[in-house]
């Protein structure tokens, strides 16, 4: 289940207008006040730096746009700004501009995911010896650092061990099941969270009031809805609504930019036909329509959704992924109990064939329909071997109750 919001939108419509900065880059906090959504990370980081009782690592982690390299940077701006160590950077002085100008000598921003090797390793723990050229720490921000391999992080645990008193490090990673456990003891862990989507419609309306952009509200709820808790997809969705719009935000536009990213109504979609219930089954069908959704869309979501489900049916702790919402995760643990393998396989079956059909019909959209009304024949019937198993009553029977 990937953010089918970001991949349906013309690639066209991410030109920004002439002059126009967008806007991830021209609100991206600086400070830890300024940060939205992360109550619990920004008050235990704000008394640690207070307090001056930050360790010399951290581990920050999250799914994507939750804005784990931000606060990476926020943090190496409060400990290494010409007025503190303070929460709250000036932003001004030297040590904090060259940080945002991306120019900092003794702030060493690494990818992890293109520097895996231990020569890598092997550079920075040499460097870190030496004491910090202008500010007063040396700061390394590793960025998705599960992707180190196995030697450079046995090298960088010996760093970890006995780190220099004027060495940071600050790790990021969407990823931590796949760091040592033996480099997490060693660093205070983050935890960042998806961003409730009440929380961004409230920043996206401020940003959009800053940049005097008129909106109609539902269209900023339904970008904040589709950002699925990362703040920084939904500020490149509404980017594009205000380049899109021309600087006014409407809803019919943004569901038009939009198409189908509404996950909820294919889960909605896909219990309704798996309950037999055919008329609502063309009610949901025809609202995806009237949002937008394209006939070969949702036939290609809807065999996403079964994979998904018959994946769920199979481990369930699957759905254990952060990058689900937790309404979702729901959803599909609740199909993949009431439905058996066989039925899903059916299912998957009968959605691939309708897609070649789909291809060669005239009127894809009423192919759907008819193929839909076949799956919500097929879905209350037991399965042949259920038949086998127990006879066609009490099967039948199993499927009433
Ligand atoms: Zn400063």
């Amino acid at each position: 289940m990937t953010n089918t919001a970001l991949k349906i939108i013309p690639e066209t419509s991410t030109v920004p207008a002439e002059g126009y900065r967008v806007l991830a880059r021209k609100y991206r906090p600086i400070k830890l006040s300024e940060v939205i959504g992360q109550d619990f990370l920004v008050e235990t980081l704000r008394r640690g730096i207070e307090g001056n009782r930050l360790g010399h690592a951290f581990i920050l982690t999250g799914i994507r746009g939750t804005g784990k390299t931000t606060t990476a940077r926020i943090i190496a701006r409060s400990l290494n700004c010409e007025n503190g160590p303070t929460p709250e950077p000036c932003g001004v002085c030297g040590s904090c501009t060259s940080i945002s100008q991306d120019h900092a000598l003794d702030v060493i921003e690494i990818d992890a995911a293109s520097r895996t090797g231990i020569d890598d390793i092997r550079e920075i723990i040499e460097a870190s010896r030496y004491k910090a050229v202008a500010a007063r720490y040396k700061i390394y921000i590793i960025d998705e650092v599960h992707m180190l391999s196995k030697s450079a992080f046995n090298a960088l645990l010996k760093t970890l061990e006995e780190p220099p008193a004027h060495v940071k490090f600050i790790f990021a990673t969407t990823e931590i099941h796949k760091v040592p456990a033996t480099i997490l003891s060693r660093c205070v862990r983050f935890d960042l969270k998806r961003i409730e989507s009440a929380t961004l419609t409230d920043y996206f309306q401020e940003l959009c009031e800053k940049e005097s952009v008129t909106y109609e509200e539902e269209a900023i709820r339904l970008i904040a809805k589709a950002a699925e808790g990362s703040v920084r997809d939904g500020l490149s969705l509404l980017d594009q609504a205000i380049t899109y719009g021309s600087s006014n935000v409407t809803t019919a536009q943004v569901r038009e930019m939009l198409g189908l990213s509404d996950q909820g109504a294919l889960l909605d979609l896909f219990h309704v036909m798996m309950e037999g219930n055919i008329k609502e089954v063309l009610e949901k069908l025809r609202q995806l329509y009237q949002e937008g959704a394209e006939g070969l869309r949702v036939l290609e979501e809807l065999l996403d959704l079964t994979h998904w489900v018959q994946c769920l049916k199979i481990s369930p702790e699957l759905a254990q992924d952060i990058e689900i919402t937790a309404e979702k995760r729901q959803k599909g643990l609740e199909l993949a109990a009431s439905l058996s393998l066989p039925t899903l396989t059916r299912v998957w079956q009968i959605l691939l064939k309708g897609f070649e059909e789909m291809k060669r019909a005239p009127c894809p959209q009423k192919a759907l329909e008819v193929l839909v009304i076949r799956l919500t024949h097929l879905a209350p019937l037991p399965s042949l071997a259920e038949l086998l198993e127990g006879g066609v009553e009490s099967s039948l029977e199993k499927k009433k109750s």
